[in-house]
């Protein structure tokens, strides 16, 4: 990412931002931007939610294409591409699990693919629900309307420990983004985050196969 570029109207240089602070002429963001910047935040993954928000409002306000139809075709161009930038960014930090993946790859790591090994933690868990899951369908062949009734009060249950389980986990990911920046080793927060996200994800695919359930069962 370019620490410094060049305003196209006075050629002010500054680091990269929406609007030139000198001329105030609207700037193309540099597409490799991070998200950060792209907000005027701090590097870092725990921020003020509210205020994340309030810009983003701002700057589409401001970007907005309708603004800027009678401006330059600099200007126009860079409220489209800078539109389409904001709007990456937001959906990405807004979300504390896509701002946690965002953040692995900021700090050159990524969630395995081979995302199927069962997490520890859940290990107990996952085995009730394929359980549950099993006898659900071999209730369902078999006809036995009572068992798939009872196995359906069951699954109610699981479904609120899974609700439990991920209120748990977003919990643990707020923890980790709080500690950085702190004394705390960054290998070790890394490897925590890894952990915690590949949990959501693991937990997020247990509890579509639930939902699944309740609609065939
Ligand atoms: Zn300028």
């Amino acid at each position: 990412m370019p620490t410094v570029v060049r305003c196209w109207r006075c050629q002010d240089e500054h680091t990269p931002q929406v609007f030139c602070p000198v001329c105030e002429a609207l700037q193309p963001l540099p597409p490799d931007i991070d998200y950060f910047t792209v907000f005027g935040l701090v590097r870092a993954p725990m921020f003020d939610e509210q205020a994340l928000a309030n810009t983003y409002y701002d700057l589409s306000r401001q970007l907005h294409p309708d603004l800027h139809q009678t401006g330059t075709a600099e200007e126009q161009e860079a409220s489209l591409q800078n539109t389409a930038v904001v709007n990456r960014a937001y959906r990405t930090l807004r979300d504390p699990v896509q701002r946690g993946r965002y953040w692995l790859e900021l700090n050159g790591e990524q969630l395995g693919k081979e995302n199927n090994k069962v997490p520890p933690d859940l290990a107990l868990l996952v085995f009730e629900v394929q359980e549950k899951l099993a006898a659900g369908r071999e209730a369902q062949s078999a006809g036995t309307d009572d068992a798939l009734t009872s196995l359906k009060a069951e699954l109610t249950q699981v479904r609120d420990e899974l609700d439990d389980r991920m209120r748990g986990l977003q919990q643990k990911l707020a923890a980790n983004f709080s500690q950085w920046g702190q004394t705390n080793s960054s290998t070790e927060l890394l490897s925590e985050l890894k952990r915690v996200l590949s949990d959501i994800a693991y937990l997020r695919t247990l509890t579509r196969d639930v939902e699944k359930a309740f609609s065939t069962f």
